[in-house]
């Protein structure tokens, strides 16, 4: 089982390494703040008061053995990119570091940083583009031009199968999933019709998307 570590437990981090502890992955947790440590004690495995840019503490922890390390270090750019360039260079595998601007996330890949998140500008992205299409419930960018989104079944789709629906020949879309009050049906054949209410999990290019979220 993958085991994780977070540093910087703000608002960011600690809900990062308590969704983890949650789905039972072991989370070591640590932050230069005692209060904070205190408040994770009981939510994570480990929870340790340490200062990461400090390269013998981070070794003394062992830190190399972990699959995953988050950055969540907010406001302090400085802490945050040491800290990342130390979990690299210590090798750990995968290190994902938040970042607050374009620029800094420059920063942060050319140190090493395995992924760069901006959750802020994702977040707002994601709220707005739930905010102007009523039937995308939800939406994930997982490469640049491509996305995962959740559409409501349009009335162009409901009673049709997916076969007479043609989605991957006039959109050039896969439907992954389909969602039922009651059921998911994660391998969609053919020749499952669409109910009102579904929802269709789709995977395809934005433009392919936004276009099939219209039908
Ligand atoms: P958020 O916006 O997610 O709340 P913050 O910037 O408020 O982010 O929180 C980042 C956390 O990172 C703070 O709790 C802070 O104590 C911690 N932090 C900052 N620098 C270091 C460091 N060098 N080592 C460990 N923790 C740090």
């Amino acid at each position: 089982m993958k085991q994780f570590v977070v540093i910087g437990l703000g608002r960011f981090g600690s809900s990062v390494a308590r969704t983890l502890a949650e789905r039972g992955f072991d989370v070591l947790a640590i932050d230069q703040d005692e209060s904070l440590v205190q408040e994770m004690a009981n939510v994570v495995t480990h929870a340790v008061q340490a200062d990461a840019t400090d390269e013998n503490a981070m070794n003394a922890l062992g830190l190399r053995n972990f699959d995953v390390a988050v950055v969540a270090i907010g406001a302090d750019v400085h802490s945050n990119i040491l800290a990342t360039m130390i979990l690299k260079e210590m090798g750990v595998r995968y290190v994902v570091a938040k970042a607050l601007d374009p620029l800094h996330g420059k920063v942060l890949a050319k140190v090493g940083a395995d992924r760069v998140i901006f959750p802020e500008r994702d977040m707002g992205k994601r709220l707005a583009l739930n905010l102007i299409s009523s039937n995308v419930l939800d939406f994930i960018e997982f490469a640049p031009n491509y996305s995962i989104v959740e559409i409501k079944a349009t009335k162009g789709m409901v009673g049709k199968t997916l076969a007479e629906l043609q989605l991957r020949t006039r959109f050039g879309v896969n439907v992954i999933a389909v969602k039922a009050k009651d059921r998911i049906n994660i391998s969609p054949s053919a020749s499952d019709e669409i109910r009102e209410g579904d929802i269709l999990v789709v995977i395809g290019e934005n433009q392919s998307v936004e276009r099939l979220r219209r039908l």
